[in-house]
């Protein structure tokens, strides 16, 4: 039996704890190890991607056309006239080439559904592509914005009846969009050091870990979620919110690591609170959104109150890309917050971003989270990369234009089937459907090992094993790398299982590791018991 003291491993964010936990399950050098620890996917969307070097392409020939030192390596801006022509020429001698069928069919999309100039289109595709200038405007490019906002409405907003409008900033990934509202929000005073804000629990570990640096010093409150209720927030806890000193309330929806969305009810019910709580801010992240039916972000809800943080890392394939995007309502609190700042406060502000603007206090919030990104003095070289940001559209017009959402459905099926798998490696029942349930992750505790076995076991186990043993045996002994559940602010052992990065078989292996670990923990048990009996 392993005795292995972890206990000074218990301070370690899960991302930490990962790292020990590969080095044992890599130890064995004749096994291979199971890494279900990252939440990175193991897939990717080719199609957009397909487009992207195809329109890469085409952005050369536009370049090399017409500049006197081409011999040298020196090539030219696009031009904007006759683009259509051009582009409708190479699409139709390159018919058959991965990727411009896409891109032809995008080109058409933009005219005629989102009603966009497709000149223009293919202007700023091609200058993106080849980043030749700054991103202008800074906060995304014009017609980038647009198409994304499409992609944000279908996929965020939904059926929803929303009849505002809403900005975006486009960032590099969900992390810069928490890094950048983190800072704006001190800097302008919409959260002060010693504010109570609270998070939904449990929570992807930098929303815990961020606001507790010193240079935020803000007091944590948590809105648990009821495992027993499949991760929902019970209105008890929700109704936390209505203390007038909680300040914010940061989400990440559907959550990571339960992977379940917020239900329809308790999005109603939140809805209702932040009507008597017209200045709570909401800060939610729904990187994980767009793998759920029917998906509603609370941004469609309380526009007015939330920061909506969606990154296109994990349902594109993406990571390395480093894409995201910020959105706030036109209409919302946070600049009329900052209108009613104490006039000291406001000046000091006002002072701050004179150097980019004649009329600094008419500067949205978002606007300045962009300068703030680049220390406000960098302004003007503030702005997501323009490849990203051309990356970024052909993703969301992939997306837009798969009317079966044949896509969407092959990625659910895809993380469903692996969950499926892990079940049936455990040997037991798959889990009752849930409408809410997303599956890109799924959490493992000693109460799911065990159900069928009855509560006196499971009791006795949780009593019986040290922190983080449980995860601990399965790298070391089994290869299987699995991160803590605790560490993400759930209230008992457990471990996450990222179903994004193995393939199926794999995860049959993984259910049998965990199996084979419980039956020898119940064998223990069943001895205990046996002994006591007959001690009796
Ligand atoms: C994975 C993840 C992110 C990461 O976003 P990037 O776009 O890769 O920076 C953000 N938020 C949550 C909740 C995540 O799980």
């Amino acid at each position: 039996m392993n005795t292995r003291d972890t206990s000074h491993l218990a301070s370690l964010s899960p991302f930490e704890l990962k790292d020990e936990l590969i080095k044992l399950a890599g130890s064995a050098s004749n096994r291979l190890m199971l890494n279900a620890g990252r939440g990175n996917p193991n897939f990717l969307a080719t199609v957009p991607r397909h487009g992207f070097w195809q329109l890469g392409l085409f952005a050369m020939v536009e370049s090399e056309r017409s500049f006197s030192y081409l011999a040298e390596g020196v090539g030219g801006f696009p031009r904007r006239e006759g683009i259509d022509e051009r582009f409708d020429l190479f699409a139709r001698s390159h018919a058959e080439v991965p990727g411009v069928k896409f891109l032809a069919g995008a080109v058409s999309f933009v005219r005629d559904q989102l009603g966009l100039d497709s000149g223009d289109f293919l202007y700023e595709m091609c200058a993106g592509i080849l980043a030749c200038s700054y991103p202008v405007p800074d906060r995304m490019l014009k017609l980038s914005e647009a198409i994304v906002k499409q992609y944000i409405r279908k996929e965020m907003i939904g059926g929803r009846p929303y009849g505002g409008d809403f900005d975006l900033y486009a960032v590099e990934g969900g992390t810069a969009a928490m890094t950048y509202l983190f800072n704006s929000m001190k800097v302008n005073h919409l959260l002060k050091a010693g504010d109570v804000i609270a998070l939904g629990k449990p929570i992807f570990t930098p929303y815990i870990e961020i606001p507790e640096l010193s240079e935020f010093g803000l007091t944590e409150l948590a809105i648990d979620a009821d495992a027993a209720n499949g991760w929902q927030y019970p209105e008890k806890e929700l109704d936390k919110l209505r203390d007038p000193k909680v300040k914010a309330f940061f989400l990440v929806n559907p959550s990571n690591p339960p992977s379940v969305k917020v239900s329809d009810k308790s999005l109603e019910y939140l809805a209702g609170i932040v009507k008597d709580r017209p200045d709570l801010i909401i800060l939610t992240d729904d990187v994980y959104g767009t793998f759920a039916d029917n998906f509603v972000s609370l941004f469609a809800l309380c526009p007015r109150n939330t920061l909506l943080v969606y990154s296109y890392s994990k349902y594109f394939g993406a990571t390395g890309w480093r894409l995201g995007v910020i959105a706030t309502d036109k209409s919302n609190i946070f600049d009329e917050k900052i209108a009613q700042l104490p006039k000291a406060e406001r000046d000091d502000l006002n002072k701050r971003y004179s150097s980019i603007t004649t009329e600094p206090e008419k500067l949205p919030f978002i606007d300045r989270v962009v300068a703030d990104s680049r220390t406000v003095a960098l302004n003007h070289t503030a702005g997501l990369s323009t490849p990203q940001q051309v990356q970024m559209v052909l993703f969301s017009l992939f997306s837009l234009m798969d009317t079966t959402e044949s896509y969407k459905k092959a990625m659910k099926r895809l993380i469903r089937g692996r969950k499926a798998a892990l079940y049936r490696g455990m040997g037991a029942a798959a889990q009752a459907v849930d409408e809410n349930v997303v599956d890109y992750y799924t959490l493992l505790d000693v109460e799911q090992m065990s159900r069928e076995v009855g509560a006196d076991f499971v009791k006795w186990l949780l009593a019986s094993i040290k922190p983080h043993e449980l995860l601990f045996r399965l790298a070391e002994e089994a290869g299987v790398v699995l991160l803590p559940g605790k560490g993400f602010g759930t209230l008992h052992p457990s471990g996450r299982v990222s179903l994004a990065n193995l393939n199926e078989q794999d995860y049959v292996k993984i259910g049998q590791c965990v199996r084979k670990l419980r039956d020898e923990y119940l064998e223990r048990y069943r001895q205990q018991q046996g002994g006591a009996a007959k001690g009796r």
